[in-house]
């Protein structure tokens, strides 16, 4: 089939721009269309510069509590504007990286709005618009990567100035006096951590019974309570009716447990997940089947529409830039006949609060959900050198295992370095290891990782920092 391209990629997040660069390697002629930066939500506006607030406020946090360890530090202090500059260096930097990686690889950038043409026949047909006018490009494959935006709750006062979402709260030129936040999820609490950090008086009002809904239940009420213990305040299942100007501030109305409450700030943000952004992006009569305003895709990630690929936020399932990857990494080396190198199923999921958290795989409840009969070892971190020395040993790791076959199902983990520790689990599970196979390897002291081991031995004979049950 003639087309000027073998594959065109719409969007350059970490979905697009990975699947961009992956099948350029494997040969194929690959552009990316991209109508703002390179490196889309995860490099600009998520993951990297809400890691850069996390790490600098963390960093403030941890000096102000020097003296633990002997370290007498006076009149500790932030320069809001400093830590901004730091954060957008640390973005353009690995933005520019990026940019270079397409061009090494040979990808063609297009700047502009890619809209998925209606087709005759096998071929595809792409829109690129920008200021400098329309282009249209034929290609035998589109894989649409575009992503997903804020998502606002359709209730009175949403417009107001001071409700804000993510990408609004990066662009602030000071943190807020006190802060509202609506969801209980991971934006909320990785914010809540940094601006808590910074002095802030942050309340949240999460909807479910628990705040980060989707993580092991033991998890959400640890969290909640050391989140409570740096002053946030939390409000779970709390309905939030109506915003409401306040003088120079913001008054949220909610219903908690039948009664109408109220909590104020300075500033409100609507932290209630993200819809997939469509906007543009498909003529008419060139629209795949969606559910619920996600693109639907079968197993190798096409849609509807004969090759027309979709993935990361726009699809189904979880919104994360490592899975968009993933996925990104399967089309292309499908495209280019290749054995699949990379499982999407087991998705490791991590907050960047303090201590960190990290899951992958089956949590107990799951696995019984499944009528899967399991057991779990967990080692509490209080019992391991490297979390004294740091005094970090606050957490847990648990290890669920089928009880039967011994594999592993998954993990969780609340503690110092869970989110780098997590991919050991992921390896493991993913190659359907055994709890013996899996603690075969010795692990270096003194080190987090060792608290993996004991979890783990806990499955076996026993941790060996850990007292024997029957002899407490
Ligand atoms: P995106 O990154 O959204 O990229 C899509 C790109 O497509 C954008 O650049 C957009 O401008 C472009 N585009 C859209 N439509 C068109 C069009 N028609 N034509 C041309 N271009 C178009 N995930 C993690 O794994 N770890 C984290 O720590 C983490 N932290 C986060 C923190 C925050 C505050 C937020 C908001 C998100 C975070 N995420 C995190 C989620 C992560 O950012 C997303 O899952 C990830 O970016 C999705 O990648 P994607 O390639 O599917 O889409
Ligand atoms: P989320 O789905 O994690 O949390 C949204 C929360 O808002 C849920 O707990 C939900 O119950 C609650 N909620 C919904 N409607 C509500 C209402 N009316 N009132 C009160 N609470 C309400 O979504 P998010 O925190 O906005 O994050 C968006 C996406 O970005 C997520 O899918 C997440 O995977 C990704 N992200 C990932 C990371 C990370 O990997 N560390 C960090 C930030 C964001």
């Amino acid at each position: 089939m003639e087309g000027q391209f073998d594959l065109m990629v719409i969007g350059a997040g970490p979905g697009g721009y990975v699947a961009a660069i992956k099948a350029a390697k494997l040969g194929l002629r690959t552009a990316v269309v991209e109508n703002r930066e390179i490196g889309g939500t995860c490099l600009n506006r998520g993951c990297i510069p809400a890691k850069a607030m996390i790490h600098a406020s963390s960093l403030y946090r941890e000096i102000q509590n020097s003296s633990e360890f002997g370290i007498f530090v006076s009149n500790v202090t932030y320069d809001y504007g400093k830590i901004l500059e730091y954060k957008e260096e640390t973005t353009k930097q690995l933005v520019q990286g990026i940019e270079q990686l397409l061009k090494a690889n040979g990808v063609t950038v297009l700047k502009g709005t890619g809209t998925l043409l209606l087709a005759s026949g096998e071929e595809r047909e792409v829109r690129v618009a920008s200021e400098e006018g329309e282009e249209n490009y034929k290609t035998a494959d589109v894989l649409l990567a575009s992503g997903s935006k804020p998502l606002k709750i359709p209730i009175p006062g949403m417009d107001l100035p001071g409700v804000v979402t993510s990408d609004e709260l990066f662009q602030m030129k000071e943190p807020p006096k006190s802060m509202v936040i609506i969801g209980g999820g991971v934006i909320s609490v990785e914010f809540a951590t940094v601006y808590a950090a910074l002095g802030s008086q942050v309340t949240i009002l999460e909807a479910m019974p628990r705040i980060v809904p989707n993580m092991d239940k033991e998890i959400s009420q640890n969290l909640k309570m050391i989140l409570k213990k740096r002053g946030i305040e939390i409000h779970t299942s709390a309905s939030v009716q109506a915003v409401e100007q306040d003088g120079d501030g913001y008054r949220c109305r909610y219903i908690e447990k039948e009664k109408e409450q109220e909590a104020t700030g300075d500033l409100v943000l609507c932290a209630v997940g993200r819809r997939a952004n469509t906007e543009g992006l498909f003529a008419e009569g060139a629209v795949p089947e969606m559910e619920r305003g996600r693109v639907t895709v079968d197993a190798d990630f096409q849609t509807s529409i004969p090759h027309v690929y979709a993935i990361g936020d726009l699809i189904g399932g979880a919104q994360l830039a490592h899975a968009a990857s993933a996925q990104g990494i399967a089309v292309a080396e499908h495209l280019a006949g290749r054995e699949r190198s990379v499982n999407v199923n087991i998705v490791p999921g991590c907050v960047y609060t303090d201590p960190e958290i990290a899951s992958a795989g089956m949590t107990e409840e799951e696995a019984k959900e499944q009528g899967i009969s399991v057991e779990t070892g967990k080692f509490i971190m209080s019992a391991n050198g490297k979390s004294l020395i740091t005094k970090e040993e606050r957490g847990f790791i648990k290890v669920v295992a089928d009880k039967e076959t011994k594999r592993l199902l998954g993990a969780q983990m609340m503690c110092a370095r869970a989110t780098d520790m997590i991919g050991e689990f992921v390896t493991a599970i993913t190659n359907q290891m055994t709890v013996s196979q899996l603690l075969k390897g010795m692990r270096a002291h003194p080190t987090y990782n060792e608290g993996i081991g004991e979890a783990l031995e806990e499955l076996e004979d026993g941790a060996i920092h850990v007292v024997p049950k029957k002899k407490r």
